[in-house]
This record gives structure tokens, C-alpha cells and sequence, in this order.
């Protein structure tokens, strides 16, 4: 019986997906038992033809190239499956949809009319329809292989999407803004990266994206209380998952104070 095919697209993002992919080592040698990797350019230089059974989708929509290719890829694919914080929300090349993508271009380039962008870059979802998410920068490799098992198996996969507030205690983690005072995204922001940030006494900015349901307004008068410098809160809001829509209205919450620029200083 023929194996069902899986196909890795690199869409503007920085390939760290695609290496969470490769990072792993333990499972992938029983993955590429069970499914033909097909198309795969950052693991090997062959491909199948189209159609696939799964096609997995790192990046935002950036360019009209990549506006186009994803319409071509969505109908090759039976499952579509975002991977990451730049598919699931733009990422942080995001943060050119609050501002001219040609004044950024300008201060950036030397020649920004070799430049052949699009003003925004969007979540893969707003382009075509997806299937299932995987949030994260980079994605969770665990979450990755249970969306391919559960396909396999076809069922639905068990993704949790608690905050990571839940996790900290689970953990035994000390909560950085209530014993440290340092503002933190973690009760608004999705489970998956083990609690990183507050492991090493960070305050989150929420790279798994919003959690579902997150009272971000509560939470954001929360971080608001231990704000220690201007902008501070709003920096974390805008961060990597900058567009999501959750994080984008929180961060135009009465109270949220503007990120100061240098020109700002007194
Ligand atoms: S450190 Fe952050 S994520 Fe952890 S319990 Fe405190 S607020 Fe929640
Ligand atoms: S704690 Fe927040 S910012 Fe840090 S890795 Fe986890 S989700 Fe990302």
C-alpha cells in the first residue's frame, strides 16, 4: 500500500520550523517509515509530484509570488497544516502592516526597487483555508508529530491550548510578575513551549500565539500594574505574534503606554 505523502513548503520566515522538523532525531526515522516525505527542499533535493496527503506550511504570505504559489499548494493538498508563529500570524515580519511597507523599504535598502513585496504579510489563513494550526516560534516538534500521527489515524488531534500560566504551576515554576514584578504575556499566551521564558526568570511576549478564550484585558491591566519603563507591555503585545488579532486589540487597550523611540527621550 502506497504511504501517504507529506510536503514541507518554506514560506518569508526564517526556516526555524522546518528545522524543528529535522530536530527530531528520535522520531524521524519511524515518520519516514510510515510517510513518503515528498517534497522536502530544506531535507533533500528530490520530490514527487503532487497531490499530497498532508502539506505542512512554514512562513507568512509576503510576496505576490507567495500569494500565488499558496493557491497552487492548497489545491494539491488534502490537509494544510500552518506551522509556526509567522503562518498562524505573520511573525514578526508582521509588524509592517501598522506602517508604509515603502518608508521601511527606503530606511532599510539601498535600492528598495528591487523589492517586489506585498504591503502586508499575513497568516497563511487569510489566504486560503487551513486546515489545522500549529503556533510557535518555533513550533512545538511534539505538537508537529501528534497532527501528522492523528492524521494518520484520522482522528482529530489533541492540541491543548491552555495558557501557560497552567504549565508554570504544574512545574513548580515562580511566577515572574508576582514574585519578581516583571510583566508577563504567559496568562494570554498559548501552552507548547514549556514554559521557557519564566524557567529562566523572563517575562513571556508570546510567541505561541494568544490562548483561546484569554481575558487579555484583565490580564493586560495586570501587566500594566508592573510595567517598569513605557512601552514595556505594548513591546510584548507587539512582539512575534504581533497580528494576531487577540494580541493587535490588546495592545490598543486604554492604559497600554506607546513604545518610546529614541527621538521620545528626554
Ligand atoms: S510567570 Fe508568567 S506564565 Fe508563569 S505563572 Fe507567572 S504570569 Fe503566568
Ligand atoms: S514563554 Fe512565551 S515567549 Fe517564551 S518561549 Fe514560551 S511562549 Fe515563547
Amino acid at each position: 500500500m502506497a504511504k501517504p505523502t507529506v510536503a514541507v513548503y518554506k514560506y518569508s520566515s526564517c526556516d526555524g520550523c522546518q528545522l524543528s522538523i529535522l530536530n527530531l532525531e528520535d522520531e524521524l526515522l519511524d515518520l519516514a517509515g510510515v510517510v513518503e516525505i515528498a517534497y522536502f527542499l530544506e531535507a533533500r533535493r528530490q520530490t514527487l509530484p503532487g497531490p499530497y496527503d498532508i502539506a505542512l506550511v512554514e512562513g507568512s504570505v509576503t510576496t505576490p509570488h507567495e500569494a500565488e504559489r499558496i493557491q497552487e499548494i492548497r489545491s494539491q493538498a488534502k490537509t494544510l497544516v500552518a506551522i509556526g508563529a509567522c503562518a498562524t500570524s505573520g511573525g514578526i515580519q508582521a509588524l509592517r502592516n501598522f506602517t508604509s511597507v515603502d518608508d521601511l523599504a527606503m530606511a532599510v535598502y539601498e535600492h528598495p526597487e528591487y523589492l517586489n513585496t506585498l504591503p502586508t504579510s499575513t497568516p497563511i489563513s487569510e489566504n486560503v483555508k487551513v486546515d489545522y494550526e500549529l503556533w510557535g516560534c518555533p513550533v512545538n516538534k511534539y505538537q508537529l508529530v501528534e497532527v501528522i500521527q492523528a492524521l494518520l489515524q484520522k482522528r482529530r488531534p489533541n492540541l491543548p491550548t491552555h495558557s501557560i500560566c497552567l504549565d508554570c504551576k504544574r512545574k513548580g515554576v515562580v511566577c515572574v510578575m508576582v514574585a519578581y514584578g516583571i510583566p508577563c504575556l504567559g496568562p494570554g499566551t498559548r501552552t507548547g513551549c514549556g514554559v521557557l521564558c519564566p524557567s529562566n526568570g523572563r517575562g513571556c511576549y508570546g510567541c505561541f500565539g494568544p490562548a483561546p478564550n484569554a481575558d487579555m484585558k484583565t490580564i493586560v491591566t495586570a501587566m500594566n500594574f508592573v510595567e517598569r519603563y513605557p512601552g514595556e507591555v505594548k513591546g510584548l503585545l507587539t512582539n512575534i505574534s504581533n497580528y494576531a488579532p487577540a494580541f493587535r486589540q490588546a495592545a490598543e487597550l486604554p492604559g497600554v503606554t506607546p513604545i518610546q523611540t529614541r527621538g521620545d527621550q528626554p
